[in-house]
């Protein structure tokens, strides 16, 4: 009977988006392949939690520590730039940050998971943190360290073991990563799975507790589904539209500056990119000629060189981003400069400032991901927030108004997670990475998100 065959192998092409070539194919996992991480994660979990919170971060310490040495940062880097097209330098800054992000993430979770006690007359209450079991980290290709490691670090300070599903644009990096969490962890604390959606999905629907993930609205809703009749803990950090509101008294000279580098950053491949800017019309052709002047000073080449932009990260996202310039073109926007890929190989798209546009257009209602800077002149900053409400997306948002006040009040009644008055996302202390809206559903970071990791659990008694 055919199902008593073995599948047949299936791979991931690796490619190198800078030249297309093919860097080496992965083998896909197979349904059973899952079940059998999925098991070996679950056989090491009671043992891996009964460790402590203490022991735990000591070795999780450990693997921060292994970012220390620079060969191992300079392969990191090498692999990103070579997976998905990032800059070496910025790479080796993603790199280069992990060791020291997988100390912080230690130190913090641990304190919010903290048990704490509660006295009422003569009964006590204890409330602890416990792990949920076995979670499934499926995480995307744009920072390919940077998202595995905020769902991983939490997953594991909590005492729960790990499924780790890289994104099959980034197997390599995945693969390093997991052996460098490995190579400090107990056996099959931590085990890998590698392929397309379709073992992300198969992995959903396995015998894990939980899905920490980060990645496209559209997974996310399958997610969501797909855990529902188990009622499996989802974390969810999806896609965004970020809008960028320009007041008319807004330093115009720095808000143009964002709109440039925040649209082009990573290529645009950043959850939290520039990718609607309404600016008030009376300044709005001053801001546009400006933006235009600083795109066209961005280099863009092979990440190995000293360049500010590398190529997209696949011809699919090439593509798609294309589609959605040329679906503006043809609705009467204008194109100041870009709009096509670049000639020869590799997968670039030329750094591209749009405006004339309206909400009809891909560009302004779906997730573009990519170079293009897509400006919207308003009538007022009253216009200006009603349309960037006016969105299933709400993830990150910026204002730039003449004054902090101003720009808080207005900030105030975006509806987005995380928004920057006069200046990005961020901020002081140790804020949620928050999306609202069809942009996230849970969050990382923040005592809040830690605890997501975990279940509450109360233990009452009356003293004598
Ligand atoms: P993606 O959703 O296509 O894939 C992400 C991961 O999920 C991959 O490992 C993929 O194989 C897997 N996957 C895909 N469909 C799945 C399914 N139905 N079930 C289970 N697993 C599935 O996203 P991508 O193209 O890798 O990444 C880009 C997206 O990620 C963008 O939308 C971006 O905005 C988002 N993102 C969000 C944040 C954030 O913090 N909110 C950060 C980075 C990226």
């Amino acid at each position: 009977m055919s199902s008593t065959l073995p599948p047949a192998t299936r791979t991931v092409r690796d490619l190198d988006p800078a030249t297309g070539r093919t860097i080496q194919e992965i083998p896909c996992a197979t349904v059973d392949d899952v079940k059998d991480a999925v098991a070996r994660a679950r056989a090491s979990q009671p043992a891996w939690s009964a460790l402590g919170i203490v022991a735990r971060i000591e070795i999780l310490e450990r693997v921060a520590a292994k970012f220390d040495d620079d060969a191992l940062v300079e392969r990191f880097a090498e692999l990103i730039t070579a997976e998905m097209g990032k800059p070496i330098a910025q790479a080796r800054r993603e790199a280069g940050a992990t060791g020291a992000s997988i100390k912080r993430l230690c130190a913090a979770a641990a304190e919010a998971l903290a048990p704490t006690e509660t006295r009422s007359e003569q009964t006590v209450t204890r409330l602890s943190r416990e792990a949920l079991g076995v979670v499934a980290a499926i995480t995307p290709w744009n920072f390919p360290l940077g998202m595995a490691r905020e769902v991983i670090v939490p997953a594991l300070v909590a005492g729960n073991t790990v499924v780790f599903k890289p994104s099959e644009v980034v197997p390599l990096c995945g693969e390093l990563l997991h052996a460098t969490f490995a190579s400090e962890l107990p056996d099959d604390t931590i085990t890998l799975v590698q392929g397309l959606d379709d073992v992300g999905k198969a992995l959903v629907a396995s015998d894990i507790d939980m899905v920490g993930f980060v990645g496209s609205v559209s997974a996310g809703r399958h997610i969501m589904a797909a855990c529902a009749p188990s009622l499996k803990r989802i974390v969810l950090e999806l896609g965004g539209k970020d809008p960028m509101i320009v007041c008319k008294d807004a330093d115009i000279e720095a808000a143009a500056e964002f709109a440039a580098r925040e649209s082009m950053r990573n290529t645009g491949q950043v959850c939290c990119s520039v990718e609607r800017i309404y600016v008030e019309k009376d300044i709005a052709d001053d801001f546009t000629q400006r933006v235009v002047a600083k795109v066209s000073e961005l280099t863009v080449g092979n990440g190995l060189d000293d360049v500010f932009m590398g190529p997209m990260a696949s011809d699919g996202q090439r593509q798609h981003v294309l589609g959605q310039i040329e679906n503006a073109r043809q609705a009467g926007a204008t194109v100041h400069m870009g709009g096509h890929a670049l000639d020869g190989d590799g997968y670039f798209l030329a750094p591209t400032v749009v405006s004339g546009v309206d909400e009809s257009m891909k560009l302004m209602n779906e997730e573009t991901f990519g170079p293009v800077a897509t400006i919207r002149f308003v009538d007022s900053a009253e216009q200006a927030v009603a349309l960037a409400n006016a969105s299933e997306f709400g993830l990150g948002a910026s204002v730039w108004a003449g004054d902090n006040e101003r720009g808080v009040a207005l900030a105030s009644r975006l509806e987005s997670g995380m928004v920057g008055v006069n200046r990005g996302l961020g901020g002081a202390g140790d804020p949620p990475w928050a999306g609202v809206k069809q942009s996230g559903f849970g969050f990382l970071g923040s005592p809040d998100g830690y605890r997501q990791f975990t279940r509450p659990l109360t233990v009452s008694w009356d003293e004598a």
